[in-house]
């Protein structure tokens, strides 16, 4: 007998007690500092020593039942987790797609961070005939309900208000609504598409107050980018119904300025609004420009000291893992096992305009990662070599199935390696080792 190695544990709680978490069963406990110690100290052991055992007789079938304790070997218990993995990965490739519509690579900015630095990215717009094209592939491909995302370049910009609005009717005539990843700066043009029925939830990116966000999002026609942006998010909050997912893309250039961010939200009157959720990422792939753990820890504890209704609702990341941590603390649930950080292992599927589709957001463009080609008349030809290769960035097949946060984490994001980084998932793994713990512990503070 030995303890699981899927056994997650926390740091400390406030009131002395730690969370027990199992990532393979999902399942997860608030025990008390003695089985903590206990737990910690035999984590490695390959056979628990009959004292051990003894000491465990109280709740040693409760613990049986939950995972924490097995009578598996590593490896035996390595193989379980290879089997569930392989089970739910093909039902996840079952799964409805994730379908995302590019209208045009082309943008109205020139981010100091983004691929469309200098000249841009030379491209035409999505046409009519590439819309009727794939909305004769996708009706029976996505789940009733699920919205389609919008994404570019500046899907959003004025140039692209035609096909956007045809976009959207198309939509509307299979009961589907959109999320538009937008810089919102032409925000203006489309009021009357955005809220219930429409464009139902939008995804800003705000860097910072007026003089940092100025110099890092650059509008072609230089004007500043702050105050047409803050002007179109009060509108769309104030007069329609659609949500607002503010992203604020933090490095060591920023990081400093957030909260000064913050004070002017609570002076618009915003910061609170029922539509507004804030969602701060750090960048990746700027080298030595990367916020670490620590910058993290000192950020979310700074603002939410100043404002505590943001506790753990301010880091994007952090907000999808308490949901699922309090779905189980609350209401039992088990916690939902990932076998793929996203969709690019297998459901996303991006319709570019240069009649290309792609699976990973962060691929556009490169063209040694299309997965297949639409033409016109909506036949796909699928690139099976790379959508086999994008098949194995799922913990089914990676190195991660050996990882205790396999089933929490997925595998991490999983596009090739930008400059500087040594895998792309450097992140999520930083993440899981450094803040998971106290996350942990912090989710149990609420109850
Ligand atoms: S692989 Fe990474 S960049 Fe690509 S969609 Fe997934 S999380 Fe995003
Ligand atoms: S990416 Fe890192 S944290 Fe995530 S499962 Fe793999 S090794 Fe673990």
């Amino acid at each position: 007998m030995r303890f699981s190695h899927y056994n997650i544990l926390s740091s400390q709680t406030k009131e002395g007690k730690y969370v027990l978490l199992n990532g393979f069963t999902g399942l997860l406990d608030v025990i008390d500092k003695e089985a903590y110690d206990l737990i910690s100290s035999y984590a490695e052991a390959d056979d628990l020593p009959p004292d051990v055992i003894e000491s465990l007789s109280g709740i040693k079938e409760q613990f049986y039942e939950r995972g924490y304790l097995t009578d598996l070997s590593y490896e035996k218990e390595i193989a379980a987790a290879k089997k569930k993995a392989l089970e739910l990965y093909a039902e996840y490739l079952k799964a409805e797609w994730d379908v995302v519509i590019v209208p045009t690579l082309a943008c109205n900015y020139r981010c100091t961070y983004c691929f469309e630095k200098g000249s841009g990215y030379p491209t035409p717009s999505m046409s009519k005939n590439q819309v009727d094209a794939i909305f004769r592939i996708i009706p029976d491909k996505i789940g009733s309900g699920e919205r389609i995302t919008l994404y570019g370049g500046e899907p959003l910009a004025k140039e692209n208000r035609h096909i956007v609005e045809y976009i959207v009717d198309k939509g509307r005539e299979i009961g589907r609504t959109f999320f538009a990843v937008t810089n919102a700066h032409d925000l203006d043009h489309y009021m009357d598409l955005l809220g219930d029925g429409g464009i139902s939830t939008l995804q800003i990116t705000v860097d910072g107050p007026k003089r940092i966000h100025d110099h890092r999002r650059i509008a072609l026609d230089k004007s500043s980018s702050y105050e047409k942006i803050m002007h179109n998010i009060e509108i769309v909050l104030h007069e329609t119904t659609a949500a607002i997912s503010l992203r604020i893309n933090i490095d060591k250039r920023n990081v400093q300025y957030i909260l000064e961010f913050l004070e002017d939200l609570e002076k618009r009157g915003i910061l609170d609004h029922k539509n507004l959720q804030l969602a701060a990422s750090p960048i990746v792939g700027v080298g030595d420009l990367r916020i670490t753990s620590d910058d993290i820890r000192k950020l979310e504890k700074e603002s939410e000291e100043r404002y505590p209704q943001l506790k753990d609702n301010f880091m994007s990341r952090t907000r999808t893992d308490n949901s699922n941590i309090l779905a189980s603390l609350y209401l039992g649930e088990i916690i939902h096992p990932k076998v793929a950080a996203c969709g690019a292992a297998g459901t996303t599927k991006i319709f570019t305009p240069e009649g290309k589709i792609y699976p990973c957001w962060g691929c556009i463009g490169q063209t040694d990662q299309v997965i297949g080609t639409y033409d016109e008349s909506g036949n796909i030809i699928w690139n099976e070599t790379v959508v086999e290769n994008w098949r194995k960035n799922s913990i089914a097949y990676n190195e991660c199935l050996e990882c205790k946060y396999a089933f929490l984490c997925g595998s991490g994001c999983r596009r090739p390696a930008l400059p500087g980084e040594t895998t792309s998932h450097d992140y999520d793994c930083e993440y899981y080792r450094d803040l998971f713990a106290d996350y942990l512990a912090k989710v149990v503070e609420h109850v």
